[in-house]
């Protein structure tokens, strides 16, 4: 898929729409969820133009890839959620239920966070 430069987290990159800043570098931008699903949520995307994972993992710099993982962990640290822990969660995709098209990492944390995914209804 090609990279949508009008969608919304590329506006918040550009400046166009304000963000709840949480950490910058030079490759990482993480802000606050809009509509957040947990205590602390929040979004963790590379600056580059990478769609999902699928593009990110074939195209990204080992310094693009690594900046990401390391700012994860930092920000964890940084809300003090390292223990007693926190999701991170990357929607890819149609099947993935991914509705913005710049990868992004959601960090969930602050209480209890339950089985991975919803188990199949039985038949
Ligand atoms: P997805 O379903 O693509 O994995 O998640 C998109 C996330 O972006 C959702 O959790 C949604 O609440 C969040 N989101 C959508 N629009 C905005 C926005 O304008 N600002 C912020 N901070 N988050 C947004």
């Amino acid at each position: 898929m090609a990279y949508d430069r009008d969608n919304i987290f590329a506006k918040i990159l550009r400046g166009e729409i304000p963000c709840a800043k949480v950490f910058e570098d030079d490759h990482v931008l993480a802000f606050e969820d809009i509509n957040p699903q947990a205590p602390h949520h929040v979004l963790v995307i590379p600056k580059g133009e990478y769609v999902s994972m699928d593009d990110f993992s074939a195209q990204a710099s080992d310094a693009e890839i690594a900046a990401v993982i390391r700012a994860l962990g930092h920000i964890a640290r940084e809300l003090g959620v390292a223990e007693p822990g926190y999701r991170i969660l990357s929607n890819c995709g149609s099947d993935g239920h991914q509705e913005v098209p710049h990868l992004h990492f959601h960090l969930f944390a602050g209480r209890p966070l339950g089985r991975m995914i919803k188990p199949p209804e039985k038949a």
